[in-house]
């Protein structure tokens, strides 16, 4: 998944900020580590009756501004600094969008699609049964993530309220509907994306009516496919890929079509009048928006060079290397990065969280006013933070949500 160490690279991100906002070194220190860390070992009963033993973990990173925030990762390739550097990097996009929110993250080191739905169940409510005690709507809330999904939040919601004996379903975001999820969770995550995307352009002068690719085509990938045309008004959608391939039409996917193929057969490969090509090509392809929805580290010093996109905006997180940032930023390529352009999924979860606590629902009309608000006002005020500072918006984006954390810390009296 990465030749190198993520938390290292969020490290040095803090570092930067920090010097940009003058944080005292303790300052600096504090949010150079994560408070609290979970490690554990799940054992799971698996399908030929014997248990198999899994690596878990869960990252409370900070929570001045509010409880820890963030998914739960399953994927084969998790590492401890990979949660780590996630963690981090939650904290600094829930402050970006100034929810009353710290950053948190979690995964299992397991292979995901080789397991059965009943392994994934087990060892989605092992995991709950090992970190009850430390989890709670006021302490720490998951939400899904890499081969996670609102099922996964499900079952561990369930787990979670029979092990406390009552009924907490804020505890869980992306959750399904009929047991407190919230109308336009699903598409969240791209819809905020496009949203940055939509300023961006409006501000900056592209035009996202022209060609757009997709790296990436699980849940945020195929809602951006959808959500480019419909907020966007147009756009040609002239590559996608998955884990199983890259395939590209110079005339334009119908992205409706393209969505259904990839729900009916696991994978957008084989999708009729599309060529394959190789995945790097997709990432060099001369288009007007590059949307990574992948995972980490897709853009490298091997491909940055060859980005020949005018916006890249991030709805995965981590897809670009700091070698290849410096890369884009040196080509004038409009970045919106991950801790911006991906807030739109935790933004929604917070309406979730709210509207749990109330147990009232709003309908889907006034979650998509009130994220396009948020996300709008965030985009602005880091685009504010690039003119005032001159700054790359990575690090722009960096500065004005670390320094809303550092503000509550030196308030709690931390520092
Ligand atoms: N996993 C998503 C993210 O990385 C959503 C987190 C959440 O809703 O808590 O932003």
């Amino acid at each position: 998944m990465e030749s190198y160490n993520s938390f290292k690279t969020a490290q040095r991100q803090i570092i930067e900020a920090a010097k940009i906002l003058n944080l005292d070194e303790a300052t600096t220190q504090l949010l150079s580590e994560p408070q609290k860390e979970f490690n554990f070992s799940l054992h799971v009963k698996m399908d030929n009756g014997k248990v198999k033993i899994f690596k878990g973990y869960r990252i409370q990173y900070n929570i001045a501004r509010g409880p820890a925030k963030g998914g739960i990762r399953y994927h084969p390739a998790e590492t401890v600094d990979t949660i780590r550097a996630l963690a981090c990097w939650m904290t600094w996009k829930t402050a970006v969008v100034d929810l009353p929110l710290g950053g948190g993250k979690g995964g299992v080191c397991c292979d995901p699609k080789s397991m059965s739905l009943r392994e994934l169940e087990n060892l989605s409510r092992e995991y709950i049964r090992t970190i009850a005690p430390f989890i709670g709507v006021d302490k720490d809330i998951p939400a899904p993530d890499v081969y996670t999904n609102p099922q996964t939040m499900a079952w561990m919601m369930d787990e979670y309220e029979t092990i406390m004996n009552n009924h907490q379903p804020g505890v869980f975001t992306d959750k399904p509907t009929q047991v407190g999820g919230t109308e336009g969770r699903r598409d969240a995550t791209a819809r905020g994306g496009v949203i940055t995307v939509r300023e961006a352009c409006k501000l900056l002068g592209f035009d996202p009516t022209k060609k757009f690719a997709i790296q990436g085509f699980g849940n945020a990938g195929q809602r951006a496919a959808l959500l480019h045309h419909e907020l966007l008004g147009g756009g040609k959608l002239i590559a996608v890929s998955d884990s199983r391939g890259a395939i590209y039409s110079p005339d334009g996917f119908n992205s409706k079509e393209l969505v259904m193929h990839k729900l009916k057969t696991g994978s957008i490969t084989g999708f009729p009048g599309s060529k394959k090509i190789p995945h790097e090509q997709l990432l060099e392809l001369d288009v007007e928006v590059l949307y990574p929805a992948a995972l980490e580290n897709a853009i490298s010093i091997n491909n940055a060079k060859n980005i020949k996109a005018k916006i890249v905006c991030e709805l995965a997180n981590g897809p670009t290397t700091p070698e290849a940032d410096l890369i884009l930023n040196k080509k004038g390529i409009h970045v919106i990065p991950d801790i911006l352009a991906s807030a739109g999924g935790v933004t929604v979860s917070y309406f979730e969280m709210v509207q749990d606590k109330y147990s009232f629902f709003w309908d889907e009309k006034t979650v998509h006013q009130r994220l396009d608000q948020k996300l709008t006002n965030a985009y602005h005020r880091v685009h504010e933070a690039v003119m005032e500072k001159k700054i790359h918006p990575r690090l722009a984006a960096m500065v004005v949500g670390i320094a809303r954390v550092a503000e509550a810390c030196k308030l709690r009296g931390w520092v």
